[in-house]
């Protein structure tokens, strides 16, 4: 399906469709608490940037600043280097989805895909065109004479995304658009979000509390914690290698390891654990205490000693079984208990409580965080 209609708006002709935005040490108060506090962000045009953060981490309070319905205590926000700091929202020309719907559920579906055009002054007539092509992006258009109420929730935030790009916005903002959703939909709406992206080149600020959304759609993310960002990279980057604790243990799962170096062993250097010697890639001076995140995917697990410069045997506690995976969890004893995934159709060992199995990794299987 083609956005042959939401293309034609006269005003954006021989300009570039998609803008860039930039966020320049915001911060805001309510009383002593600094709900965001010192935030600076550049997104380049085009880009699918997600705020990625806890319940009460900001991000809300930085999507409605970028929006205007909040009012920063300080800093500076910029579309394509003009401030727009203090334009009212509705001079922003930005499109909004949030986790609720809030269609009005008395107009049908053309009808609240109509209306942003509506109050910007144009019919019905002339809005006809660009409704059906909204309503197609989002596959919604055989719907179209429907309320509301006669829609799933999947439905109902099609058409909200209809609603908000009808009027061909210079930013999307999305505010936790499919946390409503079940597990499957979301998915399946996870997918189509991207595609669309892809098709309208829109700038798209994506927020979540949900790690697997943020890892799968996005080109950028920023985790925010307590206001402040905590680390911003593609996703791939912050996966494989958190900076902190925080970031390791947000974003997917990990095991942490806290030993002391005992100095370099190459392009690695050997981390002791009581009696138990690692091997870390990457070098950190002797006597420092370091702190070792270990995703669980990245263990590999055996019946007899692995040829790994990185070794120990365990007995299974617990495990699940998730179908594609099993989740052991290992006493290793020296280690503590240890998280490991394993795929179940290439399982090797027995997945029962009580067996005794080994644990192997390589030095660069696991990253060195910052403790906080
Ligand atoms: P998130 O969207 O990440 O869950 P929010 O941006 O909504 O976080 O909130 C960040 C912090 O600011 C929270 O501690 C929240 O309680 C507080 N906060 C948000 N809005 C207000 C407000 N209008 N008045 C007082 N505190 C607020
Ligand atoms: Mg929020």
């Amino acid at each position: 399906m083609e956005s042959a209609g939401l293309a034609k708006k006269p005003q954006a002709e021989g300009r570039a469709a998609s803008h860039s935005l930039s966020i320049r040490n915001l911060s805001k108060y309510y009383g002593a608490l600094a709900a965001v506090d010192d935030v600076s962000i550049e997104v380049e045009r085009g880009k699918f940037l997600t705020l990625l953060g806890p319940s009460g981490s900001g991000k809300t309070t930085i999507l409605m600043s970028i929006a205007g319905f909040v009012q920063p205590s300080a800093g500076e926000i910029l579309l394509d280097d003009r401030p727009i700091t203090n334009l009212p929202p509705d001079k922003r020309n930005f499109g909004m989805v949030f986790q609720g719907y809030a269609l009005f559920p008395h107009m049908s579906v053309e009808d609240n895909i109509w209306f942003p055009l509506r109050v910007r002054g144009v019919s019905r007539a002339e809005a006809a065109k660009s409704v059906t092509a909204s309503l197609e992006l989002v596959q919604m258009a055989h719907l179209a004479k429907r309320l509301p109420t006669q829609l799933s929730g999947g439905q109902q935030q099609r058409v909200a995304l209809a609603r908000a790009l009808v009027f061909q916005p210079d930013l999307l903002l999305l505010d936790e658009p499919l946390s409503a959703l079940d597990k499957k939909l979301r998915a399946d709406l996870q997918w189509e979000l991207k595609s669309l992206h892809a098709r309208l080149g829109t700038t798209f600020i994506y927020v979540t509390h949900d790690q697997e959304e943020a890892l799968s759609m996005s080109d950028d993310i920023i985790i925010l914690r307590d206001g402040k960002i905590e680390q911003m990279g593609a996703p791939g980057e912050l996966y494989e290698r958190p900076v902190t604790r925080f970031v390791a243990d947000f974003l997917g799962k990990s095991n942490f390891i806290r030993g002391q170096s005992t100095g370099a062993d190459g392009n690695s250097f050997r981390v002791a654990v009581q009696d138990i010697a690692l091997q870390q890639a990457g070098r950190v001076a002797a006597n420092e205490a370091v702190l070792i995140a270990l995703r669980p995917e990245k263990i590999s697990v055996s019946r007899t000693r692995p040829s790994l410069p990185n070794a120990i045997e365990g007995r299974i506690a617990a495990f699940n079984y998730y179908g594609s995976s099993y989740h052991l969890q290992v006493e290793t004893g020296g280690l503590g208990d240890l998280i490991v995934t394993v795929p179940a159709w290439k399982c090797e060992i027995d997945p029962a409580i009580g067996n005794s199995i080994w644990l192997g990794w390589e030095p660069d299987a696991s990253v060195v965080v910052r403790d906080n």
